[in-house]
C-alpha cells in the first residue's frame, strides 16, 4: 500500500514494468495464436436443476500456448478487448460454437442449447448482426437455439447496444444477461432490453451458504425474472445445499463444478451419446 512510502513505489513500478513486458509479449503471441490453433473451446453443461438433465452447454474459450502454457481468459480477454482483437477471436468463438453445436445435433440427442459469451467491446461493431446471421445461415444452423451472453457493461453504449440486440433478437438468438446483479446498472434498463434469460452471478450463489445474507439476493433476483417473464439460470453452483435452495426458491436451471466442470468437446460428445442411451 502508497502509506509505506518511496520503497513501496519503486517495488510497484518494477512490478508494472514486468506488467507491461509480459503484457506486449502477450499481444504478440495473442496475434498469432488463432492461426496457430492455439486457442480451444470447452463446454460446461447447464442443467434442469429438477430432473438434472443437461439442457445447453456454455462455450468458455481456452488459451493453450507452447511455451506459456495455460492462458486464462481472465487475463486475454481483456487484452484481447484492448487490442481490438476481440473482434476476430469474438467471430471465431461464436462459428466455433455454431459448428459444434450442429455437429451435436446430428447426433439426434434431445435440443440443446449453446450459450456464447459476447463482449461489450464487440457491440462497437455495427455489422454484428449481419455477421452473425451470415454465418448461422451458412451453417444452417436454427439461431433459436444459440444464446448470447452478454454483460450489463454493454449500457455504458445504451442506444448503439439497444440497436444491435433489438437485430440480433429479430433473427432469433436468445439473449442472456450474464454475471446478472454484478454491474450495479439501474434495473430500468431491463424493460428495454430484449431479454430471454437472466444469469445469478457467481458471488450471489455463493451468498447462499453465508450466515447473514442466506441467498437474499438470489431470491429476488429469481423473483424479479418470474415477474418479467425471463428464465433464470445460477452459475457457479458447487454445493448440494445451493441446488437445494435454489429449487426450493423455483430456480430452474444451473450450472457449476457441482455438476461439471467445462470439458473439451470429445467428453462432451461422450456425455450426449450416453444421454442418448437412457
Ligand atoms: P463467465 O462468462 O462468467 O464464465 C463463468 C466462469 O466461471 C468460467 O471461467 C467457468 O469455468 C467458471 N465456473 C463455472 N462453474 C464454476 C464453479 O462452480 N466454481 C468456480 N469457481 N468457477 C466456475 P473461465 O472459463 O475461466 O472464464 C472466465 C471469464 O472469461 C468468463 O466468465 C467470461 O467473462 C470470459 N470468457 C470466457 N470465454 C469467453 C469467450 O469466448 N468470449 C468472451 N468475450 N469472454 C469469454
Ligand atoms: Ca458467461
Ligand atoms: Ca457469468
Ligand atoms: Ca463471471
Amino acid at each position: 500500500a502508497k502509506e509505506n512510502g518511496k520503497n513501496n513505489f519503486q517495488f510497484y513500478s518494477s512490478t508494472l514494468a514486468i506488467k507491461s513486458s509480459r503484457k506486449m509479449e502477450l499481444e504478440m503471441a495473442l496475434r498469432k495464436a488463432i492461426q496457430h490453433n492455439e486457442l480451444v473451446l470447452y463446454y460446461q453443461p447447464q442443467v434442469n436443476l429438477h430432473t438434472n438433465k443437461i439442457i445447453g452447454f456454455e462455450a468458455l474459450l481456452r488459451w493453450i500456448h507452447p511455451t506459456y502454457g495455460f492462458i486464462s481468459p481472465e487475463e486475454f480477454i481483456p487484452l484481447a478487448e484492448e487490442t481490438n482483437l476481440i473482434f476476430s477471436i469474438g467471430e471465431w468463438v461464436f462459428t466455433q460454437a455454431c459448428k459444434q453445436k450442429k455437429k451435436w445435433d446430428a447426433l439426434g440427442t434431445p435440443p440443446i442449447t449453446m450459450s456464447v459469451n459476447i463482449s461489450a467491446k464487440q457491440f462497437q461493431c455495427s455489422e454484428l448482426a449481419q455477421i452473425f446471421e451470415k454465418i448461422i445461415t451458412d451453417l444452417q444452423l436454427n439461431p433459436n437455439t444459440v444464446e448470447l451472453e452478454i454483460t450489463e457493461s454493454i449500457m455504458q453504449n445504451i442506444d448503439r447496444s439497444i440497436k444491435i440486440l433489438n437485430e440480433l433478437k429479430k433473427i432469433g438468438f436468445l439473449i442472456s444477461i450474464d454475471d446478472f446483479g454484478k454491474g450495479y446498472s439501474s434495473l430500468s434498463y431491463l424493460k428495454h432490453l430484449p431479454i430471454d434469460t437472466l444469469k445469478i452471478d457467481k458471488s450471489f450463489v455463493d451468498d447462499i451458504n453465508d450466515p447473514v445474507h442466506k441467498g437474499s439476493l438470489v431470491k429476488a433476483i429469481i423473483d424479479m425474472g418470474q415477474n418479467m417473464n425471463f428464465s433464470v439460470i445460477a452459475e457457479g453452483i458447487e454445493k448440494l445445499d445451493q441446488v437445494h435452495f435454489l429449487v426450493k426458491n423455483n430456480c430452474k436451471m444451473g450450472q457449476g463444478y457441482f455438476y461439471s466442470k467445462p470439458l473439451p468437446k470429445e467428453e462432451v460428445e461422450k456425455l450426449l451419446l450416453r444421454m442418448n442411451d437412457t
